[in-house]
């Protein structure tokens, strides 16, 4: 049997970072296994439904080298597969359940339906329909019910589930998962308007798709029971079931837009790597063996195991992607990068010098975790700085600092070269001889430069600044503060 896995988000805006996960372990599930990974588009709630979100899904999924099967993308005929295109076949199979006698009739009015809730409430028993009390095909009996029908009074199709006993499934995260059957819902299967809801068009539509894992986030656990009986009741076979660990806010509430982004655009807007993300959302609840944490998609394709899931809610780090987007930055070519960023440098009026913007990335790259973090880090290498550290300059620009600097700025005059070596040396020479520490000229000579008490290495600084811009900087400095 070859593995066939899905895709199901629905319509409702934007990636969510927890449904990127999702995407990529059925994607690594399906390609390990060399099996087929479909996208299946869930809008069956149309109140939901947001114009634009499937382009969006569909755009932010490519973006992170997620390709579907089936799909006319990649030469497939259909994908994605959309509900609302096969709404009469659910109907189909809703009716079919109603007729073998796994589904009802049910008549309740919403107030009808708020009474029985407050009843329960009341009784401090937690909602769920009760079809021994309401308005159904049971209480009222089927010449009643045929009247109602008849009458074309509203009405939806509930699942029939077992008043006592136990559901039973495993789950390939969480094991053997018992659940009694009291505690489940007759689930709505047609609304009122005809429409199936999630449960009803989510089976039909994993049987028919012939799919044989289901790899889904947690909050879908509680609607699995539902499932399982639904395959029962039709005579399918089950898949095998995996339910993926809720994505946590660092203090261990569900993962919000309240505490930073969820939206995968968020991050790519934001210049992270989508290998980044994608490596990194993919160790949100899977270990693999070994104790590296840098994957790439391939390698991640070759060690992905669904046994090696873990139970328990991950937490989403932002450090940890910040430090894995460093990972990856280290990794590009600062050619690669100059490409990038260089029509941002000309529009800010930075630089149109795409060598030595190359230059400056190579000398600072290791400062910053994104690739948009560059030019803001290094304006101080385009442009003059007129303005200059408080701090930094009462603590080194000293009396002490005053009478030497001129002489090292003479001496870098000079120097026949303007490499970071010969600098350091003349520097290194300059304070064995004046008896001054090397550090404090070296802050000094920072501070002239960039203004600033961080940056990269000061004398390759200097080196990429180039002798003319550090003169200039220089004398501008001294002219202001000597
Ligand atoms: N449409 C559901 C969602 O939005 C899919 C759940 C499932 O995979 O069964 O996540």
């Amino acid at each position: 049997m070859s593995v066939r896995v899905r895709f199901a988000p629905s319509p409702t805006g934007y990636l969510h970072v927890g449904g990127l996960r999702t995407a990529l372990y059925n994607y690594l599930f399906a390609k390990h296994h060399g099996g087929k990974c479909i996208l299946r588009i869930e809008d069956t709630d149309r109140t939901r439904f947001v114009e634009g979100a499937v382009e969006n899904l569909i755009r932010s999924l490519r973006w992170a080298g997620i390709e579907f099967d089936e799909s006319p993308e990649v030469g497939g005929e259909y994908g994605p597969y959309t509900q609302s295109e096969r709404f009469d076949m659910y109907r189909q199979y809703g009716m079919e359940l109603l007729h073998k006698g796994h589904a009802y009739y049910a008549f309740d009015t919403p107030e009808e339906l708020d009474a029985m809730r407050e009843r329960q409430q009341k009784a401090g028993i937690a909602p769920r329909y009760d079809r021994t009390t309401m308005r159904n095909q049971y209480t009222l009996g089927e010449a009643e019910t045929a009247r109602l029908m008849a009458d074309n009074a509203p009405h939806v199709i509930r699942l029939k589930v077992p008043l006592a006993g136990e559901i039973k499934f495993s789950d390939l995260v969480r094991g053997e998962i018992v659940v009694p059957a009291r505690d489940v819902d007759d689930q709505i299967l047609l609304k009122s308007d005809g429409f199936p809801t999630y449960h009803l068009a989510n089976v039909v539509d994993d049987h028919f798709m012939q799919i044989t894992h289901v790899i889904r986030g947690e909050e879908w656990l509680p609607s699995t029971p539902k499932h399982a009986l639904m395959y029962d009741a039709f005579g399918w076979e089950r898949p095998a079931f995996a339910h993926l660990p809720l994505l946590l806010n660092p203090d261990k509430s569900k993962l919000s837009k309240r505490q930073g982004d969820v939206a995968v655009e968020d991050y790519r807007d934001k210049g992270y790597f989508k290998e980044a993300l994608v490596n990194f959302v993919a160790l949100l609840g899977w270990n693999p063996t070994s104790d590296r944490e840098i994957f790439s998609m391939a390698e991640m394709i070759e060690t992905f195991r669904l046994e090696k899931v873990n139970k328990a809610g991950a937490v989403f780090d932002i450090q940890k992607l910040d430090w894995m987007n460093n990972e990856y930055l280290r990794l590009k070519p600062s050619a690669e990068l100059a490409d990038a960023l260089i029509d941002e440098a000309c529009e800010k009026g930075l630089t149109d010098n795409k060598a030595y913007l190359e230059q400056v990335i190579t000398l600072v790259r290791e400062r910053v975790h994104k690739v948009n973090e560059l030019l803001p880090f290094a304006t101080y290498m385009f442009q003059q700085p007129t303005e200059f550290d408080e701090e930094y300059k009462a603590k080194f620009w000293t009396d002490e600092a005053k009478q030497h600097i001129p002489k090292i700025i003479e001496k870098f005059r000079h120097a026949e070269s303007f490499d970071h070596t010969t600098l350091n040396g003349i520097v290194k020479e300059y304070a064995k001889e004046s008896g001054v520490k090397m550090g404090v000229f070296a802050n000094v000579l920072r501070l002239m430069t960039t203004g600033k008490q961080v940056g990269a290495g000061v004398f390759e600084t200097l080196e990429t600044l180039g002798k003319e811009h550090v003169l200039a900087r220089c004398e501008y400095f001294l002219g202001r503060f000597a």
